[in-house]
């Protein structure tokens, strides 16, 4: 696979550039939100590339943009791709490398191997993030069938504009939403940097994923006593804040004495009646859990729930825990797993296994395909900031395996 690694570390330098450019913002990163004028610009330049790499392109209903390499079968297809739009102030690799990525390698395979027996496909997805609507996994959601037209007539941006009306603006009907569904693909495979950073600890560049995180979420609210800051002595308190903050680190010990991969987050915060001098009344508060392994999720869950009640309890307050939602993991195909894994042990290249602690399209591939996904390393773990950064080399490694994993997949049938 080291011939062309060069070739690859280049070209997906200088697309990624021209890519980042487009949306770049004037405090920082770029932005490219569903169905604004950055997305339609970076539409045209992703349709160039890979119209210049000689394969058939359209758009589908919803505006994810596809590159089609036609194979010798009736097969179902091999498809790869990633997201084109980004969070704002985003940087230049998280959905962007992918889409690059994808590109490179199977406009190589056409050039070097001509037809596949599989049809070969570059899938843009044409939202990810929920950033302008807080719709995530438009894209994808649509080829599998589980987006409507009413979700689109009833979802608004924050300047009222409906994900129907921005469609319609482009030219894209909404009421053919529903024909984006595919069930014609076999496999979906993406390429994506890591976002965390256990990958450079290692010192590695590159990661087979073995699954994507599961997540549970929860609502929580705590109920004391409001009253006066300085005539309540502290044994008549029913401190509502002062038994979250122990809540707090219950959430905290719960995810330390799980383990790794387990991680929990209160990220969100309220207190009422939020006053300097008043003793705290209610608090809401969210918790987040994720982990890749459906045991210790829900071990875990039970641990987070039974020790925050018991907190409540000691400290004599009120507490209601609503489940928000409890998505499992998703694991990766053994058969996608296998042609990533052969690739990367016949290049050479130290990796590791590794769960994705986010979520990406893939996850919704897998209701119709066997899927799988290759990380690439991120510099100091970051992501969703304009310091997002990853060595070159690592870029052209990872898309080396793409084109490796695509060539298993599609060429031998
Ligand atoms: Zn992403």
């Amino acid at each position: 696979m080291h011939e062309t690694l060069e070739d690859y570390e280049e070209d997906a330098g200088r697309m990624l550039d021209e890519l980042y450019a487009i949306g770049a913002q004037s405090d920082g990163g770029t932005y490219r939100s569903l169905y604004d004028p950055s997305w339609v610009g970076a539409r045209e330049l992703i349709k160039g590339w890979m119209v210049e790499r000689g394969l058939q392109v359209r758009v589908d209903p919803v505006g994810n943009i596809i590159g089609r390499l036609q194979g010798t079968t009736d097969a179902p297809i091999v498809a790869t791709g990633s997201h084109m739009d980004t969070v704002r102030n985003g940087g230049r690799l998280d959905g962007a490398y992918g889409v690059v990525g994808s590109i490179l390698a199977v406009g190589s395979l056409r050039r070097k191997l001509g037809k596949p027996a599989r049809t070969l496909e570059v899938i843009v997805l044409c939202e990810e993030e929920g950033s302008r609507f807080t719709n995530h996994y438009w894209g994808s959601r649509s080829i599998v069938g589980q987006t409507t037209q009413l979700e689109a007539e009833e979802s608004l941006d924050k300047a009222g504009v409906s994900l129907a009306g921005a469609m319609q603006e482009l030219g894209l009907d909404p009421r053919n939403i529903s024909s984006a569904t595919r069930n014609d693909i076999g496999y979906f495979v993406e390429l994506h940097v890591e976002q965390g950073g256990i990958l450079e600890d290692e010192g590695l560049d590159l990661a087979l994923v073995t699954a994507i995180t599961g997540i549970t979420r929860w609502d929580v609210t705590v109920t004391g006593e409001a009253n006066h800051a300085g005539t309540t002595p502290m044994n008549l308190r029913r401190d509502a804040l002062a038994g979250v903050a122990q809540m707090i680190a219950d959430v905290e010990n719960a995810a330390i004495n799980a383990g790794p991969p387990a991680v929990a987050t209160v990220g969100r915060l309220s207190v009422t009646p939020d006053q300097i001098n008043v003793v705290p009344g209610q608090v809401r508060f969210t918790v987040e859990l994720r982990t890749p392994d459906r045991n210790q999720q829900l071990a875990t869950q039970s641990v987070i729930e039974q020790s925050l009640a018991a907190t409540a309890a000691k400290r004599d307050l009120e507490i209601e825990l609503k489940l928000q939602h409890d998505h499992e993991p998703v694991l990766m195909h053994a058969e996608v797993m296998n042609a990533i894994k052969t690739t990367l042990d016949s290049g050479g290249v130290p990796y590791r296994l590794l769960s994705s602690g986010a979520g990406h399209d893939t996850q919704i591939f897998s209701q119709i395909a066997k899927v799988g996904m290759i990380f690439t390393s991120s510099k100091a773990g970051i992501s969703h900031s304009p310091l997002e950064d990853t060595d070159p080399r690592a870029l052209g490694e990872g898309v080396a395996v793409l084109a490796g994993t695509l060539l298993k997949l599609a060429y031998r049938s």
